[in-house]
């Protein structure tokens, strides 16, 4: 039982440093390979955010179709801030860092109780679904791959998603570095599992990787 406590804490911690985490990337610049820290996903979010409102402002473009990504920005982060509330109540006196930052730290620091695995599984996969829409919502290489056949655990092959009041259809099934899911009954598969999935769904796992989310 513990062991599984402390499998379920590795993969929300995984999942929590994807989200607010620096993220490292690797420069390759003639011979030499070297690191950069770019700002966490989440901070980039809150940019996002401020960014659309300030030129939002200054130009007074109006959309019409698509929304801008400032009003999506908004709404995820809003998303966020509200869920990671409800996880971890009290307010954290943060001076620097925002209080959703902190709550995530705190809930990572948290002694995980045995009672607690689903629990941890279930905002492990929240906070994957939301690496994914800043993936996309901000236009970087894509972090997660569908895949088109059924859920294993729930039979489901596709999801209903709602972006700022537009309905779109997409896979239910979903890989990602840090772990595969359901986003229609929110089973998870650590990337030690991939095997597993992978003869679950019958199919070697990269066969069924079809597209790249956009
Ligand atoms: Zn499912």
């Amino acid at each position: 039982m513990n062991e599984l406590v402390a499998g379920a804490h590795r993969g929300f911690d995984d999942a929590v440093r994807a989200l607010i985490g620096r993220r490292a990337e690797t420069i390759v610049r003639g011979d030499e390979t070297g690191t950069v820290f770019l700002d966490s996903l989440y901070s980039e979010l809150v940019e996002a955010r401020h960014h659309g409102q300030r030129s939002e402002h200054s130009t007074g473009v109006s959309y019409k179709s698509k929304p801008p990504v400032w009003i999506d920005a908004s709404s995820l982060l809003h998303q966020i801030d509200r869920t990671v509330a409800t996880w971890w109540r009290t307010r954290p006196d943060a001076a620097d860092l925002s209080v959703t930052v902190t709550r995530l730290q705190l809930l990572v620091d948290y002694r995980w109780a045995p009672d607690d695995v689903a629990a941890l599984q279930r905002m492990t996969h929240i906070i994957h679904g939301w690496v994914g829409s800043i993936h996309t919502l901000l236009g970087y290489a894509p972090a997660v791959k569908e895949l088109t056949v059924p859920c294993p655990a729930c039979g489901e092959t596709y999801v209903v998603a709602d972006s700022a009041g537009e309905q779109t259809r997409r896979y239910a099934l979903q890989l990602t570095t840090i772990g595969a899911g359901c986003a229609a009954c929110g089973e998870t598969w650590e990337p030690a599992e991939y095997v597993t999935l992978a003869a679950l769904i019958g199919a070697a796992t990269p066969d069924g990787i079809v597209k790249e989310a956009a």
